[in-house]
């Protein structure tokens, strides 16, 4: 019998009726003849309130007790749901992430999968239960528990699916599939049919919160298609899978923005052997995330270093870099916080040019200045204001005409 993972986020188990609205599309896949599991997160919006709880009492909560906390909100969802099955007559199960060995590292608040043993959903499939085990959270060697980064439950599921030998993972949610950006901030945005693991994981990682990253590099790994896909009607939505020939030929397939980044840039740093690898292996010792990183150098002796960290991060980064300052010899930090990255990702970059050319020139027409910009092979990347941010993004879709299928654009 073939494995079918659902994943509903907070917005499709928000209350009673669409808790029973979700039990009832699993318990559909088993009714026709599937082995199902469904991860689930916290209701609505109360991960939000129990971060807000959690800070009312300490500004700077520990981070093990916060993933204590966090934790709870999926615990409620999956009991909840197993009842309103087994109310509709269904045999159903709920777990937590220890019960089912969601093993991860100690990283609190932003932890990695490291194995997953799942022998106890394997014996509950068999005897005829539908599986619902809670999203985002997992255990430690240790035993305390863990969570994977806001937006986490994404990556329990696809992990789920992986270990599971399922080929799909259905993520459920608010918007029925993958847009060329995010709709709520620019409303003419066209979903897609399908996208690449490369392309959606550069879009996760710069700001689109439709997907979390390491969910597609789960996918990407183990072969798991993810269909993000509505809950609320049973419209095919956007497929996440390997590229396939005929991507190359859209040039920019979605563009974001982001705006909870702080940039730090180190100047006047000492340009030896050794100096970079000190700062980038300290910041990793207090996992701080780092990205665009730029260096420059401004004579045979110094440079400039600068990057970008999550602004969650800013406080650890700030510290991290006190701690190494000496040793790095380093004349002064440079700390912006007022700032956002507008970013476009399309496979079809690797085979084009003018795609720099129009994207700078959309800003420039709008009159966005470029504070710094970073690319990989299928991403261009700008930094500018914080208050500019959303007219630059409407301009950048704009001009790549990412209000139209991909078909119909005109190539830059
Ligand atoms: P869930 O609670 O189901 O996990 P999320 O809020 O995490 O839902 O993700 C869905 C939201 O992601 C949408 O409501 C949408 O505003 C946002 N989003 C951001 N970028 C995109 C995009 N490129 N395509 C679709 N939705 C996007
Ligand atoms: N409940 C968690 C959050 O709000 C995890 C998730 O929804 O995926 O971030
Ligand atoms: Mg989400």
């Amino acid at each position: 019998m073939a494995i079918v993972v659902q994943k509903f986020g907070g917005t499709s188990v928000a209350d009673a009726e669409k808790i029973r609205r979700a039990a009832g599309r699993a318990l559909k896949a088993h009714n026709e003849g599937h082995q199902v599991v469904v991860v689930a997160s916290a209701r609505g919006k109360q991960t939000d309130q129990l971060v807000a709880d959690a800070l009312e009492l300490n500004p700077n909560p520990p981070k093990r007790e916060m993933d204590m906390l966090l934790s709870t909100g999926e615990q409620q969802t999956v009991s909840l749901m197993a009842m309103a099955l087994e109310a509709m007559g269904q045999k159903a199960i709920s777990f937590t992430g220890q019960q089912v060995q969601m093993v991860t590292d100690a990283a609190h608040g932003k932890a990695r999968i490291q194995n997953i043993g799942a022998e106890r959903i394997r014996e509950s499939l068999d005897a005829g239960h539908i599986c619902i085990v809670a999203g985002f959270q997992g255990v430690d060697d240790e035993g305390n528990i863990t969570t994977l980064g806001r937006g986490g439950s994404d990556t329990s599921a696809v992990a789920l699916a992986a270990a599971l030998g399922a080929g799909t993972c259905e993520i459920y949610t608010d918007v029925d599939g993958i847009y060329s950006t995010d709709p709520r901030k620019y409303p003419n945005a066209v979903k897609m049919e399908q996208i690449s693991y490369d392309e959606m994981l550069e879009l996760a990682s710069l700001g689109a919160g439709v997907m979390h990253g390491r969910a597609i590099e789960f996918g990407k790994k183990y072969d798991v298609t993810i269909h993000v896909r509505s809950s609320m009607d049973d419209s095919t939505g956007t497929l996440i899978t390997h590229e396939v020939p005929q991507m190359e030929g859209i040039v920019v397939s979605g563009a974001t923005s982001q705006k909870d980044l702080a940039k730090i840039a180190l100047i006047g740093l000492t340009n030896t052997p050794g100096n970079a690898a000190g700062v980038f292996a300290h910041l990793a010792g207090s996992n701080v995330s780092v990205n665009d990183i730029i260096q420059t150098e401004v004579n045979s002796e110094k440079a400039t270093l600068s990057f970008t960290v999550a602004r969650s991060d800013l406080d650890a980064a700030k510290q991290a870099i006190e701690d190494i300052r000496k040793q790095i010899d380093c004349e002064s930090v440079f700390i912006r916080e007022d700032i956002a990255e507008v970013s476009v990702v399309g496979v079809g970059m690797r085979s084009h040019c003018g795609v720099a050319e129009n994207m700078f020139k959309a800003l420039s027409t709008n009159k966005v200045n470029i504070d710094s910009i970073t690319t990989s092979e299928i991403r261009i990347s700008c930094l500018v204001d914080l208050a500019d941010a959303d007219r630059a993004l409407i301009a950048v879709c704009d001009a790549f005409e990412l209000d139209k299928p991909a078909t119909q654009r005109a190539q830059p």
